[in-house]
Parts: C-alpha cells; sequence; structure tokens
C-alpha cells in the first residue's frame, strides 16, 4: 500500500462510487472513476508554542498517550481556516488557562514518520504571557513554569532538542 493511496479509503465523498488507484502525475492515488475527485493525503500539521517568563518556560503534562506524563510544551493540531498563530493563542489557553501574544516563528520542523497520530510538519512559536490565571485543562492534566536550569522529563525527542536548543539561546 503506498502512502499516498490508502486504501482504506474506500469511497468518493462526493458522489459514493468505489474509489480505484490510479496515477496522478507522479503518484498513486485514490481516484473516482465516475466524478473528478483524487484523494490528496495532506500533512498533519502542529503548532507549539514556546512561553518564557521571568527565566522560566511554560511546560504542560501529557495527559494522554503517546508520552503520556511526561510534559512538553503547549501544542495542537492546526485546524482547517486557522492561521497557525491563532492555533497557537489557542491551545495555550486551552491547555494553560493563560493569554499569550505570539512574539514571532522559532522555526518550522519537519518529521519524516507520518504513521500514527503525530504531526508531519510542526511550526514553533515563540510567546510572551500576557495574563491570566495558570489552571491546567484539555489535553494537558498539569501546567507549570519550570527553571530553564530545572526542567522535568520532557516528551518526544524532537522537542526536548528543540526546548534544548531554545535554553541555550535565552
Ligand atoms: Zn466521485
Amino acid at each position: 500500500m503506498s502512502d499516498s493511496a490508502p486504501e482504506k479509503i474506500a469511497y468518493c465523498p462526493l458522489c459514493a462510487t468505489p474509489l480505484i488507484t490510479r496515477p496522478v502525475s507522479d503518484k498513486p492515488r485514490r481516484a473516482c472513476p465516475n466524478c473528478h475527485y483524487i484523494y490528496f493525503t495532506d500533512p498533519k500539521v502542529g503548532v507549539g508554542v514556546f512561553v518564557v517568563d521571568d527565566g522560566k518556560v511554560l511546560l504542560v503534562r501529557r495527559r494522554m498517550n503517546p508520552e503520556k506524563g511526561k510534559w512538553s510544551i503547549p501544542a495542537g493540531f492546526l485546524d482547517s481556516g486557522e492561521d497557525p498563530r491563532e492555533t497557537a493563542v489557542r491551545e495555550a489557553f486551552e491547555e494553560t488557562n493563560l493569554r499569550v501574544k505570539i512574539e514571532g516563528l522559532i522555526d518550522v520542523y519537519y518529521n519524516p514518520v507520518t504513521q500514527g497520530p503525530g504531526a508531519s510538519v510542526f511550526i514553533l512559536y515563540r510567546a510572551r504571557l500576557l495574563g491570566g490565571e495558570l489552571r491546567a485543562g484539555d489535553d494537558a492534566d498539569d501546567a507549570r513554569f519550570f527553571h530553564l536550569g530545572e526542567l522535568p522529563e520532557i516528551a518526544f525527542a524532537s522537542t526536548r532538542a528543540a526546548i534544548q536548543q531554545l535554553t541555550n539561546n535565552q
């Protein structure tokens, strides 16, 4: 089975005809033999936010697997029709109850492992704390500021690497 033509995508969402696999440009794709629909496997885009206040970084503890119980930066998936900056602000609020303001883009990361629920493209912003009362919510069961020199166990190797790089630059 090709990543570009998942056979579990069985029916045309426009006319309900069973899809077939056929070459489209350079790749096999699931396509409708009745109308002109082609199924494109769009990448999942994740957005995270790095908030440092008074020498401490805002982290949330993961309530769910993968990496349940470990800490990460507030992050979530880009929703259709949403500016990634809005995603960053929204996820920070949902997971920590804090209001933040985006100050800039840190980097865009590519994760070639696209199996499972993870994002293959991850956008990381730097943000400033505006206010609010810190309280964990949504996918987080705890939320705290940690001194950069005293970080807890961080989920995901890529997040560990990014936080390490960012703390070195503070
Ligand atoms: Zn169709």
